[in-house]
């Protein structure tokens, strides 16, 4: 079997049973790899009655038929469970070495099933995978965890994904970490992983990726590579970071400022990717066999937010931790960053929550009362790096708060004022900059998430011409279905895959890549069907944990006009497009399920029959 090293490992930690089961071929073939063949795999293990913090909540560590090899951008691996924050399908994806290293340990993902009467760390070396006692590491933060860990293997080169305070204490968004501030944070995966009592996961191999073509494959990478030498996005990114594009995503209203409740913030500037590269900035990271490099090593040396060097933060987490609470200080930015990263929280619903506490503070909705006596206001690094630390341990006002935010909002009438989809907090994109967005969130299988179509970019000038997704006009709402409906279906594959969102090369170089790896006969088309049958699994997998029509909405909060900034006035028409999408889809408008013959049409026999019966 080429691309795949052909297993499973499969770890019980209530027995403590450790074996291997061969990848599913078939499987494979139709759900590519990465969150695809997860959600295949999970959709047979998992129910309406699963908790997603009971045992019988597996816990799914998949890597893509290209993770490990030279294809650029693509070193990812993906991490999947019925999230807690959410009951609905979880998903996180990250970059860094572990994914790689996963396959170089001859596996190509994890399975992890159970609950480990104390904690433990699962340890994969020369071939054996074995449970170790991780008693010790309990209460440790991510960045000493893996550092401990390699001290006690003794190889500095093995790679650790691990939990901090949040996942152990089961705040509801707890990421899982892995090199030097990679995460794989959104949907509670680290809470997933906390709930099982696994600390961490190390792993070292010294396998190699079987490959069909191995001559054309390595001449497909030269061919990439001459390609992000003179790619104008990649240098923007290796120079400035993901967060290089702040200015003019303020500029078109898409950063949320004041918890979206403001469409300016001049002050911003202080926190850009190119004041980052004249500041703070010690330099570039990248991930595994990766040209672009857009991740940020930075130091404060003095100050209040002293930092020895660490993970920069990137542009969700300058936004999240930065323009949504009005904290125009860069180092205070980079200092609250790594705080998340250290205690092992996704940044994105960290600040969005404690934003959200602050907007209900100003309303007078919540007080000194609630609060533990907190003032929250606007601008305050301070407070906000108590909240941190609260969240994490869950300890008085922050047990709430780490609970996300649409319990925050249930707890005190005030939901729909809450930022989030179906329980997890929106990316850091706008919709009312972007009418795309409001579908992409509205449907999305994650809730809020950017990482299901990041629309956005098609719409501020990055189309796809070749896969048919032509950038249109920001503001319109009529016909956009179809574009998104794609676009989402694309990056279903890319998830699949698994590449990264930034990587600007062409998409039919990644198809050539898939083929040369595997020796499948790929065309272009049957890369957006793949995306489309994954799209409608995560679809199934969610009706039948209970979503219907009715949860494809939108908080009123993102639908009230901002008077100021690149939005002024604009709302998109949510009702208008998700009429046009479910037409596109063939999904039913009143039950919001995919339909019977789009089911069959797409080789999903079995939920067809789970979501409409045997019969007709
Ligand atoms: S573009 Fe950035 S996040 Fe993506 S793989 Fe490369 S270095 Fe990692």
């Amino acid at each position: 079997m080429h691309g795949f090293m052909g297993k499973l490992l499969v770890v019980n930690l209530t027995s403590g049973d450790i074996s291997t089961v061969a990848l599913n071929e078939g499987y494979a073939r139709e759900f590519v790899g990465g969150a695809g063949l997860a959600c295949r795999y999970l959709y047979d293990m998992v129910d309406a009655d699963t908790d997603p913090l009971g045992s019988e909540n597996p816990l799914f560590f998949m890597t893509g038929p290209l993770t490990g090899t030279r294809a650029p951008s693509c070193g990812r691996f993906v991490v999947c469970a019925r999230s807690p924050l959410t009951g609905l399908w979880g998903e996180a994806n990250s970059g860094g070495f572990f994914g790689p290293e996963m396959r170089f340990a001859s596996y190509d993902g994890i399975i992890i099933k159970g609950k480990a009467p104390e904690p433990v760390y699962l340890h994969i070396a020369d071939g054996k995978a074995a449970l170790r006692d991780a008693t010790y590491l309990w209460g440790k933060g991510t960045y000493e965890t893996q550092e401990a860990i390699k001290k006690e293997v003794d190889d500095a080169k093995t790679k650790v994904a691990c939990i901090g305070l949040a996942g152990e204490n089961l705040a509801k968004y707890a990421a899982i970490m892995s090199d030097k501030g990679r995460a794989a944070a959104r949907t509670g995966m680290g809470t997933v992983m906390g709930s099982k009592n696994l600390k961490a996961v190390a792993v070292r191999g010294n396998g190699q990726v079987p490959l069909a073509e191995e001559k054309r494959f390595k001449t497909i990478v030269q061919e990439m590579l001459s390609i992000f030498a003179d790619d104008v996005l990649t240098e923007a990114f290796r120079v400035t970071g993901t967060a290089g594009t702040l200015d003019y995503l303020m500029l078109l209203g898409s950063t949320p400022n004041r918890y979206f409740t403001e469409g300016e913030f001049p002050e911003a500037e202080a926190l850009s990717g190119s004041t980052m590269a004249e500041t703070i900035l010690t330099g570039p990271s990248t991930c595994y066999g990766c040209p672009v490099a857009c991740g940020r090593k930075v130091e404060v040396k003095e100050g209040r937010y002293k930092l020895t060097e660490t993970k920069g933060p990137e542009y969700e987490t300058v936004a999240a931790l930065g323009t949504l609470l009005l904290i125009d200080d860069l180092p205070a930015v980079a200092y609250l960053s790594h705080l998340c990263d250290a205690y092992g929280l996704d940044t994105i619903s960290t600040g969005s929550t404690i934003a959200f506490a602050h907007y209900l503070f100003e309303c007078g909705v919540i007080g000194p009362a609630e609060t533990d006596s907190l003032a929250l206001q606007w601008g305050d690094p301070d407070t906000v790096t108590d909240l941190i630390g609260m969240i994490a341990r869950r300890e008085g006002f922050g047990d709430t708060l780490a609970e996300g935010s649409r319990r925050l909002g249930q707890r005190y009438g005030a939901e729909e004022l809450a930022a989030q989809v179906n329980g997890l907090e929106v990316g850091m994109h706008d919709l009312r900059a972007f009418s795309a967005m409001a579908l992409v969130y509205a449907t999305s299988p994650l809730g809020g998430s950017h990482n299901q179509s990041d629309m956005y970019w098609v719409e501020s000038g990055r189309s796809l011409d070749e896969l048919g997704i032509p950038m249109t006009d920001r503001f319109q709402v009529e016909g956009k279905a179809q574009t998104v409906a794609r676009h989402q279906d694309w990056r279903s594959f890319c998830n699949a895959l698994i590449v990264c969102y930034f990587s600007n090369a062409p998409a039919q170089s990644y198809i050539d890549l898939l083929v040369a790896a595997t020796g499948w006969e790929v065309p272009l088309d049957d890369t957006l069907l793949a995306g489309e049958r994954i799209w409608n699994l995560k679809r199934a997998f969610n009706c039948r944990l209970g979503l219907t029509r009715a949860d494809d909405r939108l908080p009123q909060l993102l639908l009230q006009p901002l008077s100021e900034g690149g939005t002024q006035g604009h709302v998109p028409d949510l009702e208008l497009m998700l009429r046009e999408y479910y037409e596109v889809r063939d999904w039913d408008p009143v039950t919001g399920k995919p339909s019977r013959e789009k089911l069959l049409s797409l080789g999903l026999g079995e939920m067809a029959k789970d979501l409409w019966g045997a019969g007709q």
